[in-house]
C-alpha cells in the first residue's frame, strides 16, 4: 500500500464528474465572453515565478516545488498559472499586432507546499482568466462581472465579492511609506513572518492571518487617503459599472492579495455554505500593471482571476448546487452464451452510437447475478439475449423497476427505447411546448390525434401526452 503524498488528493468517480461539470460550467462562461483556450506547461523555469509572483511572496519565499533537473536547470511546478499564460503569450508573439485585448483562459493543477488543512492542498486545481492589454477600468469591471457570472451560472445565490484597490505605482510608494512608519512602531509585537514582510513589502503585513496581529492591522493606514486622483477615478468607474450591472460588493481595505503583480482593482469571492463552512476565498483576482513588460512582453497592463476547483466543490456539495449528476446505465445487456455474448457487441454499440448508456455482463453469468450486477449500476432496462432470441430476431425488455417484460424485434429496437427513455424524461425531448411543428398550437394539450401531421422526428407535447 502506498499513501498519497502529504496534502494531495485523488478526484475519482463522483468526484472528478463534479469537478468536470464545475469546469465545463467556467470554461461555458469564459466562452461567451469569447476568451480562448490556454495549456501551458506545469514546470517553468523558477526565474518566472521570482519575476512574476515575487520575490516577497509567501509563494516565491516557502511555497514553491522548485528543482534541479538532470539538465541543471533551476525548475517549479508551477503554484499559479497567470505567470505562465503571460510567458506563453509572449513566446507565440501574440501581443505583436497589438490588437487588444488578449483573452485567455485555462484549467488546470497548481502547487503549493502549503500547510494542508480543510480547503487548503498542496496540489490543487485552478480555472482561471487572464485578459491583457487593458486600457480602461470597464475591462477590469468586465471581468469581475464574468467571475460573478460564472458564479451565477453555477447555481450560487448569494456571494460576497470583496473588492479593493492597491491604486497606481504613485498612491502605493505613498502608502507604503506611512505603513512603514505605522508597523515600525508596532513590530516587535507582531509574528515573526511580518517582521520579515516589513523589510521585504510592508503591504504583505496587511494580508496576515495571525489572529493576534489583526488588532493592529485593523488600526492601519487605509490606502483610500493615498489615492491619486487617476487611480481613484479608476476604483470609482469599476464600482459604478459594479452597480450599474447589479453586482453586489463590499469594499475590503485589507484586502492586498498574496501575489505581488497586483496594483489598481484587486478581488476575491467568498461563499459560507449553508452548514456555516466556507474553506477560504472561492476564487481571487486583480488587475496588474507590471507582469506583462516583467516577463518580456510589452508595457500593457491585464486582469485575471482564478477559482478554486476544491473550494468550490466543497461549498457546492454542501448545499447541493450539483445538478442531478446521476450515472446511471439505462441499458444493461444479458447475453446467454458464446454466440449471445458476440451479438450483444453489436447491439450495444447501435444503442450507444443513439447516445445510450450501456453496459453487456460479458462475463458468463447467470440470470440471477446479471440481475444484481444491473441493480448495483442502477440500470433502467434490460435486454435478455439467448439464442432463442436471435434465431426468432426477438429480444426481451425488461423493465428493472416494474419488472415488467416484453419482446421487440432487433428493427424496433431503437424506437422502443426512444420511446420508453424519452417518456420518463431520461433523453431530452424536442418537445413543442405548445409551438407545435404541425402549426396547430390549438390542439397541442389535446388528447386527439393531431400529432399524425407532426414532424416524426420530434415528439411532440401531444404525443408524450
Ligand atoms: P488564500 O488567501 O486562500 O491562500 P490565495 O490568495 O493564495 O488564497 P490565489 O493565489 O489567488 O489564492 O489563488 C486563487 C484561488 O485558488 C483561491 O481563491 C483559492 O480558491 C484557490 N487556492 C489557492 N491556494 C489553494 C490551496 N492551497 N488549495 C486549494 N485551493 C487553493
Ligand atoms: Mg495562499
Amino acid at each position: 500500500m502506498f499513501n498519497l503524498v502529504k496534502g494531495t488528493h485523488d478526484v475519482i468517480l463522483e468526484e472528478a464528474e463534479k469537478y468536470s461539470y464545475i469546469e465545463q460550467i467556467l470554461q461555458n462562461t469564459a466562452q461567451i465572453f469569447n476568451y480562448k483556450e490556454f495549456r501551458t506547461p506545469i514546470i517553468e523555469h523558477s526565474e518566472l515565478f521570482a519575476r512574476s509572483v515575487g520575490d516577497s511572496s509567501d509563494i516565491v519565499r516557502k511555497e514553491m516545488y522548485t528543482f534541479e533537473d538532470k539538465g541543471g536547470r533551476n525548475i517549479t511546478l508551477r503554484p499559479e498559472v497567470t505567470a505562465g499564460i503571460v510567458r506563453s503569450m509572449v513566446n507565440a508573439k501574440l501581443f505583436a499586432l497589438q490588437d487588444y485585448p488578449v483573452k485567455a483562459y485555462y484549467t488546470g493543477p497548481c502547487f503549493r507546499y502549503e500547510r494542508p488543512q480543510q480547503g487548503r492542498y498542496r496540489q490543487f486545481n485552478q480555472f482561471g482568466v487572464e485578459c491583457i492589454g487593458i486600457t480602461s477600468p470597464h475591462r477590469d469591471a468586465e471581468v469581475i462581472s464574468m467571475g460573478y457570472d460564472s458564479l451565477i451560472f453555477l447555481g450560487f445565490k448569494d456571494v460576497t465579492l470583496k473588492i479593493n484597490t492597491l491604486g497606481d505605482d504613485e498612491s502605493r510608494e505613498n502608502y507604503k511609506k506611512a505603513l512603514k512608519e505605522y508597523f515600525g512602531k508596532h513590530l516587535e509585537n507582531m509574528c515573526s513572518d511580518c517582521k520579515e514582510r516589513y523589510e521585504l513589502n510592508v503591504l504583505r503585513i496587511l494580508d496576515c492571518k495571525v489572529p493576534e496581529d489583526q488588532e493592529i492591522v485593523k488600526n492601519a493606514p487605509k490606502i483610500s487617503d493615498f489615492l491619486s486622483e487617476n487611480a481613484k477615478n479608476s476604483f470609482e468607474t469599476i464600482k459604478r459599472d459594479l452597480d450599474f450591472l447589479g453586482i453586489p460588493y463590499e469594499v475590503d481595505e485589507s484586502l492586498v492579495r498574496g501575489l505581488d503583480y497586483y496594483s489598481g482593482v484587486v478581488f476575491e469571492f467568498h461563499y459560507v455554505s449553508s452548514k456555516g463552512k466556507s474553506y477560504g476565498a472561492i476564487g481571487a483576482g486583480g488587475h496588474y500593471g507590471k507582469l506583462v513588460a516583467e516577463v518580456g512582453g510589452p508595457e500593457v497592463e491585464g486582469c485575471g482571476y482564478a477559482f478554486g476547483i476544491e473550494r468550490l466543490a466543497s461549498v457546492m456539495n454542501d448545499d447541493n448546487l450539483f445538478e442531478d449528476l446521476s450515472d446511471n446505465v439505462d441499458i444493461y445487456l444479458m447475453p446467454l452464451g458464446e454466440r449471445a455474448n458476440a451479438a450483444s457487441l453489436g447491439i450495444a454499440n447501435y444503442l450507444r452510437v443513439s447516445g445510450y448508456r450501456c453496459e453487456i455482463c460479458l462475463e458468463n453469468k447467470g440470470m440471477s447475478q446479471m440481475f444484481k450486477k444491473a441493480e448495483r449500476r442502477n440500470a433502467l432496462y434490460a435486454i435478455i439475449i439467448g439464442d432463442n432470441e436471435l434465431e426468432n430476431d426477438e429480444y426481451v425488455i425488461k423493465n428493472l423497476a416494474s419488472q415488467e417484460q416484453f419482446k421487440v424485434s432487433s428493427d424496433d429496437l431503437l424506437k422502443t427505447f426512444d420511446e420508453l427513455l424519452n417518456f420518463e424524461g431520461k433523453k431530452e425531448t424536442e418537445c413543442c411546448e405548445g409551438d407545435c411543428c404541425c402549426g396547430d398550437d390549438s390542439k397541442c394539450d389535446s388528447d386527439n390525434d393531431h400529432e399524425e401531421n407532426c414532424d416524426e422526428n420530434k415528439s411532440c407535447c401531444c404525443k408524450n401526452k
